[in-house]
């Protein structure tokens, strides 16, 4: 641990693991696949990273991690999801498979696939009046959208519609999208700057 150099964990049960590890080191974090509940207490913050979440979900509970982790989430642990991240990172989600559950934290309700196969993948430009200019540079992959923004979550930004992909909270901070694909920093900055606070 360490105030400079604070150690992410990036949840490596299944998704785009690889992705977060790179943007999380190149931003001056030591980052570190965790699989393992023994791996909690080592770690300042956590990426949720997207890929499947009714598979991290099973994984999840299958190594143990589903109650660790969310006694760690109600205890302050600063984590991040992107994507299927999100999803685990919601009190609550609609369309889920039969049975998912989700670590929880965030209070909001969270469509999954909610694009549907018209639109299963997209690009755009957001606009996300925390992080200023230039606008985010946003890839939707069989996306999440934030369907319900609860009284203790926050909206960060929104489609031209009006419709929410990305919620704070606290610690916790969640988008439908990936930054960590196409170079956007900006987020990951965000989000080391609420790890670092917590150190302090
Ligand atoms: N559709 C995926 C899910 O349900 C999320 C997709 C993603 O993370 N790119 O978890």
């Amino acid at each position: 641990m360490g105030g400079d150099r604070p150690r992410v964990g990036v949840l490596a049960l299944q998704g785009d693991v690889r992705e977060h590890l790179h943007v999380l080191g190149a931003l001056g974090a030591d980052a570190v696949p965790v699989r393992r509940p023994e791996e909690l207490p080592a770690i300042d913050g956590l990426v949720l990273p997207g890929g499947e979440s009714s598979v991290i979900d099973k994984l999840a509970r299958a190594f143990g991690m589903q109650r660790p982790l969310r006694s760690a989430i109600a205890t302050g642990l600063p984590v991040y999801g992107t994507c299927a991240g999100l999803i685990l990172l919601a009190d609550e989600i609609v369309d889920g498979i039969a049975g998912q559950q989700t670590f929880g934290g965030l209070d909001v309700v969270v469509r999954r696939n909610a694009f549907g196969s018209q639109a299963e993948s997209f690009e755009t430009h957001l606009e996300v009046p925390t992080l200023g200019d230039p606008p985010v540079h946003a890839v939707f992959i069989r996306a999440p959208l934030v369907e319900r923004v609860g009284p203790d979550a926050e909206t960060l930004a929104t489609l031209p519609d009006g419709r929410v992909v990305a919620v704070a909270q606290g610690n916790l901070l969640g988008t439908s999208f990936h930054p960590e694909v196409t170079g956007e920093k900006r987020f990951h900055e965000r989000f080391l700057d609420i790890v670092r606070a917590r150190l302090n």
